[in-house]
């Protein structure tokens, strides 16, 4: 027997579980809240991990089109002094364990390999609950709902599906990141461009970093780390790019100018990112028909992993489905067994690693972290 799995969210990780749900025959629909496929930017380039992300992608079936998208030359990585010494300079060393792809354009991969009509753009859930018979009702925007024996929340940090399973609720970390992208930088932005190098660059000090990352066509992308709160952030008036970016540029005061111009130069308004998480160890008891994948179940600080671990939650939970037919709690049972102490291992991680990036002995602990790592 096949149930129909309801997926709520079409981000990295729904629509791999889509995917291989769809490989394996098993009949899904995705409810997704934004209009269209194309109705936001998708963001930068993200390096896919051959325990994780790979794993996922090999298990759709969509590997060798994966290697399609990949970014050549991406894997370099530099850390800069605030006064723009170099501390560090990795080039590319061509192993390729970590390629880069645009998440557009893995997003893309993913929509156009499931049948038309899997996706149903515009159906922004409000609410869910469980009904007597056990199985769940899943309210819209617009009012109308659908019931479904298996459920799947995939709707990242802010789940609307997460309440039926657990009372977490994300909780602001203290750091904040803030985006800009530089184009066509080798002309215009040469000795920003140069300090950047070819792939990613860190400037970290305590509190506080410039990290930026080339993509194609000369774009530098950057996230600018700050340690202050919410009502701090609250004070800088972002509707006044210009003035929030020098305002936001003012806690670098005395960094190299060709760093402080990524943040100065910037070629979009600056976009606030406030890092929040959900607790280290988040679970649940088992709740029959219901899950989480992605930042739904595990929310954790940036380290690279979470769009890799959304998909690779995806397709572990695809493959439990069509292992377990006419068992949907052994399947489940089966898949969050394994996730909970891979995420919990992954959000130390995180943590971790941030601590080396912004805490108060960077960027010493960081630099060692780097030359220590395995290289490839
Ligand atoms: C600043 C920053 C940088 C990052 N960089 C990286 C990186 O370099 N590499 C990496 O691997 N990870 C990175 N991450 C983490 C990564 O972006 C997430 O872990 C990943 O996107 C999670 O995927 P997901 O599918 O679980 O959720 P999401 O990508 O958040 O997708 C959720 C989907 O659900 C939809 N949705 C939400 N609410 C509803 C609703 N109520 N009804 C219907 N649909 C809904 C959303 O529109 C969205 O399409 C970064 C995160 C941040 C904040």
């Amino acid at each position: 027997m096949s149930t129909h799995v309801t997926i709520i969210g079409a981000g990295l990780g729904g629509l791999t579980l889509a995917r291989v749900l769809h490989v394996h025959g098993i009949p899904v629909t995705v409810h997704e809240a934004e209009a269209s496929p194309t109705a936001r930017a998708q963001g930068g380039l993200l390096d896919i991990h051959d325990h994780n992300g790979q794993v996922a992608l090999k298990a759709a079936g969509l590997f060798d089109a994966f290697l399609g998208l990949v970014r050549p030359g991406g894997e370099a990585s530099r850390a800069l002094a605030p006064d723009g010494t170099v501390l560090l300079d990795q080039p590319d060393d061509g192993t390729g364990r970590r390629p880069e792809v645009p998440r557009g354009d893995l997003r893309r991969l993913l929509l156009d390999s499931l049948p038309a009509g899997t996706v149903r753009w515009g159906q922004k859930v409000t609410a869910v609950r469980t009904l007597d018979d056990g199985t769940h009702e899943v309210t819209f925007t617009d009012g109308t709902t659908v019931r479904t024996g298996l459920l799947v929340g995939a709707d990242g940090a802010w789940s609307r599906v997460r309440p039926l399973l657990s009372d977490a609720r994300p909780v602001y970390t203290g750091t904040s990141f803030v985006e800009t992208y530089l184009f066509d930088a080798d002309t215009r932005h040469a000795a920003t461009a140069r300090a950047v190098g070819d792939g990613a660059m860190f400037a970290l000090a305590p509190g506080r970093g410039i990290q930026a990352h080339r993509e194609n066509d000369g774009t530098l992308h950057t996230y600018v780390a700050l340690r202050r709160s919410t009502d701090w952030f609250d004070g800088v008036d972002f509707t006044d790019p210009a003035g929030a970016a020098v305002r936001i540029a003012r806690e670098f005061d005395g960094w190299a100018p060709e760093l402080t111009a990524l943040i100065t130069e910037g070629e979009t308004d600056p976009v606030l990112r406030p890092l929040y998480t959900l607790p280290a160890g988040h679970r649940w008891d088992r709740v029959p028909g219901v899950t989480l994948v992605g930042d739904a179940a595990h929310l954790m600080l940036p380290s690279g992993e979470g769009a890799n671990l959304a998909m690779y939650d995806g397709a572990e939970l695809g493959e439990a489905i069509a292992a377990h037919p006419g068992d949907i709690e052994a399947a489940l049972t089966a898949y969050e067994e394994a996730m909970f102490p891979r995420a919990a291992t992954e959000a130390d991680d995180a943590a971790g690693l941030h601590t080396l990036m912004f805490g108060d002995d960077a960027p010493h602990g960081f630099l060692r972290f780097f030359t220590d790592a395995p290289t490839g």
